[in-house]
Parts: C-alpha cells; structure tokens; sequence
C-alpha cells in the first residue's frame, strides 16, 4: 500500500489538503490505476486492456494532464479540456506505434482548483464524489451501460449494481475520436472533501461505507479506511482513491504525516516501466508496486488466475465490438453459404434418379443412393410391376446395388429394359439354359 502524505498551500482564502493511496487489490498483480494528489490538482486514471496495455494507457495519460500542475492562467475547463485532447491524442500516438497495446484505453477523472472551485473534468466510470456536512453526493455520472439504463427509469440504482453487464463502460479515452469528458464547474464550501475513486473501490463498498470512511477525522485516516474496506470487501480490482479536503488558508489544524509539500503519484504512473507482456489472461506480469507488495493482506497466493473480468469492460468499446461484430458476420456468412450450398446441393439430388429395388420389385427412386447423416436423400418415385425375382440374376444384382440414371427418362428407359428382359425371361427353360441372359430368373 503506498504511503499518504497529506499537505497544503495557501490560496488566498482557502486552500487544500490531499491525499492519495492505492492498492493492487487482491486478484490482480498489475496495478493499471493511477492517481496523482497535490494542492491544486486531483487526477483518476483507472487503466484497462488487460494485459495489453491499461498501466501504460493511465500512466501516459496521467503524465500528460499533470503537466495543469502549475499555476493556472485562463480557466479551469478550457486547460482540462486541452489536457484530455492532448492525453488522447498521446494514446493514439502511443496505439500508433505499437500495435499490441490497440484496444488500451483509460477513465479519467480530473479536478483542478481555480482558488475558489473545481473544474472537474470526467469519462468513465470512475467516481467522483463529495462529502459536505456529512452527507455524500456523486459528482460524476458513471458512463456505462447499466447508469444509461438507470438514467433512460429501465432499472434502478440498486438494480444496477448487481447488473451483469455493470461493467461495461460506453466512453472512455481510447485514443481515437469520440472521446469528449463531461466538464463542469464544482462550487466549493471549507469543510467539503472531494473523493475520486477507480470502480475497484466503489464497486467493494457501497455510499453509505463510503460516506463513513470519507468522514473520519483526516484525509489520511480516511484514504487508509477507504481502501481497506475496499479490501475487505473483496478487492477485486485495483483500488485507488485521491481525496481533496477544502480548508480556510488559515485552518488551525495542523496537516498531517509528512507534508513535504509535494504532489503524490501512485499506481501505475509511479511505477518503473514494465515489460511487456503478450499474455492475454492480464496476470503474470512482473511489475507489482514495490510500495504495494509488503502489504500483509495481500499473499502471493490470494493473487487468482481466473479470466481477467477487465476484459468485459472492452465489450462495448467500438474497436472490440466492430471486431466482435465482424466475427459474428462472418460466422454468419459461412453458417448461411453452408445453408445455401446445402440447399442447392439437396435440390440437385432431388433432380437424380436411379432404378433399384422396392419390396421386391424394381422401383425407381428419386434422389441420390448416398446418405448424409440425419438425412435421407433419395425417395421412391415409382415402383414398377416387375418382379426382382424375374430378373436373371446378374441383373437383379444390378437393381439391388441401384443402377444410376441421368435423368427420370433415362431411369424409366431403363426399368422398360429390365421388363423387356423380364419378358423374355418369363419362359422356365430360357430361365433355366446355362449361360443364357436369363441364367437365374424364376
Ligand atoms: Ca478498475
């Protein structure tokens, strides 16, 4: 677990107070949030891809909206607005380069301080809240399938939580075009703390736990508490939380820890870059935060191979979709052509006919003398009044095997010259003269 400091910096008559910390959890091995907490700036990235890339698409975009972390000049929305373009346009740079990592994408949430309110950018479903006088409000609106369904009255909130498409996410920074985040102004009044949160933790542990940990008595105890009961709530999935508290510049209570005035950095953009890795499962890689490791609560062991459920968040995603899409059309296709080309191939059978036995007498069928399995492809056509029996015995071999005709003509020209055979083979003694046509008709 990494070490929260918190600190703080006048700002005419307020100021803020910050705090960070982040946790792998207990099933994953790679963290792929990022956080970053100074006097001025609240960044959420939670990254995903799997395996491909989502540390590398927090990291990227982090290090790029960090660089608001400087006196602000203009207004709040229009600097996050340029930093979410610029940070975009970075991940289709780095998609760009190193097609292994397409498909990697990143929420993003972002508050920056103007010295009086929050701009607040946000897309994804990462959250953001607000406790203020006890109670606590979500500031962000969750862009995910299950929150479109809560908004157009088709579930409930409750109902969308236990959801299971809940995590399926509609926008999220890809890299590509339509990628446009929510930004609005947040009024502020001291005493407020602001939480941003990665889904690991909002998905452990409901408002009211939230609001309980959000309140305890300062940030630090508050970011601990938080990921804790994340934790102990299942830690399914890494855990980050950023927390801004808003005092009056001449708060007396002292900051907490070791305020050395710094900005903190966690998860994924904190850490040294990893090797890739082309397992597709998301586990294994090496790369777990050093800070992170000598968490007791977190054995080697507790770490689970099961499949990455972070690879259900990419369902709804364009490119993922498309290709999926894509597969299904040409599953399609084939499934359909093999129709077609069955159908066609049964209609032609249906235009054969050969001659061959039916309960003893010759017959001709329509169809084919091959079977398919599940399929009988032949059928009598017409049974005729000649006996098998009357056949000389070559040819009444011959009727049985089924003698192939090209056509209904063909096959009926063929039955007439077995009943002429028959004919002449009517007599006894002809039937009964060695090596006679009629050899073996009775
Ligand atoms: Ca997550």
């Amino acid at each position: 677990m990494a070490s929260s400091t918190p600190s703080s910096a006048p700002t005419g008559a307020l100021r803020i107070r910050y705090a960070a910390l982040t946790d792998v959890g207990r099933r994953r091995t790679v963290n792929q949030d990022s956080g970053y907490a100074s006097d001025r700036l609240f960044i959420l990235a939670d990254g995903m891809g799997g395996a491909a890339a989502g540390d590398l698409a927090s990291s990227e975009v982090m290090n790029i909206v960090r660089r608001l972390d400087a006196p602000l000049e203009g207004d709040p929305l229009e600097a996050l607005a340029g930093a979410v373009h610029r940070a975009n346009d970075r991940l289709a740079e780095v998609i760009e380069g190193d097609s292994t990592v397409e498909g990697m994408g990143t929420t993003l949430t972002a508050l920056l301080w103007d010295g009086q309110a929050f701009g607040l950018a946000h897309i994804g479903d990462s959250r953001g809240y607000r406790l203020r006088d006890g109670d606590l409000s979500q500031i962000t609106h969750d862009h995910t399938f299950v929150q479109s369904l809560v908004d157009e009255g088709r579930i409930s909130p409750d109902e969308a939580r236990t959801h299971p498409h809940r995590s399926l996410i509609l926008r999220v920074l890809l890299g590509a075009d339509d990628n446009e985040p929510d930004l609005d102004m947040v009024e502020v009044q001291p005493g407020d703390r602001y939480l941003l949160c990665s889904d690991g933790l909002s998905d452990m542990i409901d408002d009211e736990s939230i609001r309980e940990a959000l309140g305890l008595e300062n940030i630090d105890i508050a970011a601990v508490e938080l990921v804790n009961r994340a934790l102990a709530g299942g830690g399914h999935d890494n855990i980050t939380c950023v927390i801004a508290e808003v005092v009056a510049a001449d708060d007396p209570q002292e900051d907490l820890a070791a305020a050395d005035g710094e900005p903190m950095l966690v998860g994924a953009a904190s850490e040294q870059s990893r090797p890739r890795t082309t397992n597709a499962a998301g586990g294994g890689a090496s790369g777990v935060n050093a800070e992170e490791s000598d968490d007791p609560g977190i054995a080697d062991g507790e770490v689970e191979s099961e499949p990455d459920p972070e690879h259900l968040r990419y369902a709804p995603r364009e490119p993922r979709r498309f290709r999926w899409i894509k597969g299904l059309m040409i599953l399609l296709a084939v499934l359909l052509l093999l129709g077609v080309a069955g159908g066609l191939s049964y209609s032609w059978t249906q235009n054969q006919y050969f001659v061959a036995s039916s309960d003893g007498k010759v017959a001709v069928y329509q169809g084919v003398q091959a079977d398919v399995p599940g399929l009988s492809l032949r059928s009598v056509y017409e049974v005729s009044d000649i006996e098998l029996d009357a056949l000389p015995t070559f040819r009444r071999e011959q009727v049985v095997a089924g003698i192939e005709s090209s056509d209904l003509q063909d096959a009926r020209a063929s039955v007439s010259s077995l009943r002429e055979l028959a004919g002449r083979c009517a007599d006894p003694k002809a039937a009964a003269r060695p090596g006679s046509e009629c050899e073996g008709a009775s």
